[in-house]
C-alpha cells in the first residue's frame, strides 16, 4: 500500500530540493502517493493567499507532509506560512537533530545534539503592534504552563525512546522571570518524573558559548520558540551548516517534515544548494511512518556520499569555490546510487 503524503515543494530553492528528495525516497522502494500542494510566495497571485485552505485540509487528511522551505518577506508583507502551518495544526514540537557526518569540515567531530523547540507560542506568536508608528513598537511574549509542559515532556519521552542520557532546559529566567521563570519551573517538575534521564538547565547566552566550545557535554536541548530557532541554527553550524540540518514539526497525530533552513532565494533555479537537509527530513518521515529500515538505508547512503566527498554540493567542499562540487540533483543521484 502506498503512503498518501502531502508534498509541498515551497518556493525559492524548495522545489529543486523537494524534487531531489522525492528521487531518493522513491528509490527506497517504499511506495508514495504524493498529494502535491502549492504554498508560498509563488501562489499569492493565483490564490490571493500564500497558504490556501486546501493545503491545510490536505495535511489534516493525510496526517503526514513533506515540505520545502517557504519565503517570508522581511519587515513587511505576509506573515510566515511556515509558522501558520505549525500553529494551525498545533504541531507543537520542532525536532531538529544535529549530527556530525564524517567528511564534513567542522571544528568538532562527533557532535550529536537534538534540539527540541517549542513551536506554538513565545515571541514567534508575532503578537505585536506599533505604539507610536515609526517611534515605538511592542511585542508580547506568552509562555503557558500547558505548552511548556508538553514540550518538556516531549523532550524527555524522545530521550527515553532514543536512548539519550540527558535533557537540558534552555531559558533566560534570570531576566524573563515571569515567562521563562514559569517555563523553568514546569521543566523541573516534569524532569522529576524522569529519574532515569539526567536533567540540567542553562541560560541561553551561556548555552551558546558552551555549545561552541564543548558541544559534547550536551545531548537533548529543550527551548522556548525563538531561542530554539536560534540555537538550532547554531547547532547546524556545528555539524556542517544549514545544508545538512533536517527537521520535523510534530503534533498529536500530524507531522510535517522540513529542513531547518529557509528558501535560500539567491540560489533559486541554480541546481546548487545541498539537498541533504531535505533528504534527511525525508528519512525522519520514513521513521515516523514505521519504515525504519528504509530510513537507515537513506541515512547510510547520505553518510557514504558525504564521507567520500566527491559528488557533494559546494558547501561540503573544503573550499566553497571548488570546481568539482556537483549540483542538487547530481548529489541526490549519487545518494540513490549509494543505496544500490
Ligand atoms: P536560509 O536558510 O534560506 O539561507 C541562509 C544561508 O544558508 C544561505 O544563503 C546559504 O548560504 C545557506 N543555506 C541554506 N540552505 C542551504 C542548502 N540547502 N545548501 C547549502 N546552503 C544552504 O535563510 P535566510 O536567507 O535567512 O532566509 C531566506 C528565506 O527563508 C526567508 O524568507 C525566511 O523567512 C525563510 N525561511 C523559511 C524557513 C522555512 O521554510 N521553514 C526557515 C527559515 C527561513
Amino acid at each position: 500500500m502506498a503512503y498518501r503524503v502531502t508534498l509541498i515543494p515551497g518556493d525559492g530553492t524548495g522545489p529543486e530540493l523537494v524534487a531531489a528528495t522525492r528521487l531518493v525516497l522513491e528509490a527506497t522502494g517504499v511506495a508514495f502517493d504524493w498529494d502535491v500542494q502549492e504554498a508560498g510566495a509563488d501562489v499569492m497571485d493565483k490564490y490571493g493567499t500564500p497558504l490556501p485552505d486546501v493545503v491545510l485540509d490536505s495535511i489534516r487528511a493525510n496526517k503526514v507532509a513533506l515540505k520545502g522551505p517557504i519565503t517570508t518577506p522581511v519587515g513587511t508583507g505576509f506573515r510566515s506560512v511556515n509558522v501558520a502551518i505549525r500553529k494551525a495544526l498545533d504541531l507543537y514540537a520542532n525536532l531538529r537533530p544535529a549530527r556530525y557526518m564524517r567528511g564534513i569540515p567542522v571544528c568538532h567531530e562527533g557532535v550529536d545534539l537534538v534540539i527540541v523547540r517549542e513551536n506554538t507560542e513565545g515571541l514567534y506568536a508575532g503578537i505585536e503592534h506599533d505604539v507610536i508608528p515609526d517611534e515605538a513598537a511592542e511585542t508580547i511574549r506568552i509562555i503557558t504552563r500547558r505548552a511548556s509542559e508538553r514540550i518538556v515532556r516531549f523532550a524527555f519521552e524522545y530521550a527515553r525512546a532514543n536512548g539519550r542520557r540527558q535533557v537540558t532546559a534552555v531559558h533566560k529566567a534570570n531576566i524573563l522571570k515571569a515567562t521563562d521563570g514559569l517555563y523553568l519551573k514546569v521543566a523541573r517538575e516534569v524532569a522529576a518524573e524522569y529519574p532515569d534521564i539526567e536533567f540540567n538547565d542553562r541560560i541561553v547566552d551561556n548555552m551558546c558559548m558552551q555549545l561552541v566550545q564543548r558541544p559534547y557535554e550536551y545531548d537533548v536541548l529543550v527551548l522556548p520558540n525563538l531561542f530554539g530557532d536560534i540555537v538550532s541554527d547554531l547547532a547546524s553550524g556545528l555539524v556542517g551548516g544549514l545544508g545538512v540540518a533536517p527537521g520535523a514539526n510534530i503534533g498529536q497525530d500530524i507531522a510535517v517534515f522540513e529542513p531547518v533552513h529557509g528558501s535560500a532565494p539567491k540560489y533559486t533555479g541554480q541546481n546548487k544548494v545541498n539537498p541533504t537537509a531535505t533528504i534527511l527530513s525525508g528519512a525522519l518521515m520514513l521513521r515516523h511512518l514505521g519504515e525504519s529500515e528504509a530510513a537507515e538505508r537513506v541515512e547510510a547512503a547520505v553518510a557514504g556520499v558525504i564521507a567520500e566527498g566527491k559528488r557533494v554540493t559546494y558547501d561540503l567542499k573544503p573550499r566553497r569555490d571548488d570546481p568539482t562540487a556537483v549540483g542538487t540533483r547530481e548529489m541526490a543521484e549519487a545518494i540513490v546510487e549509494a543505496m544500490g
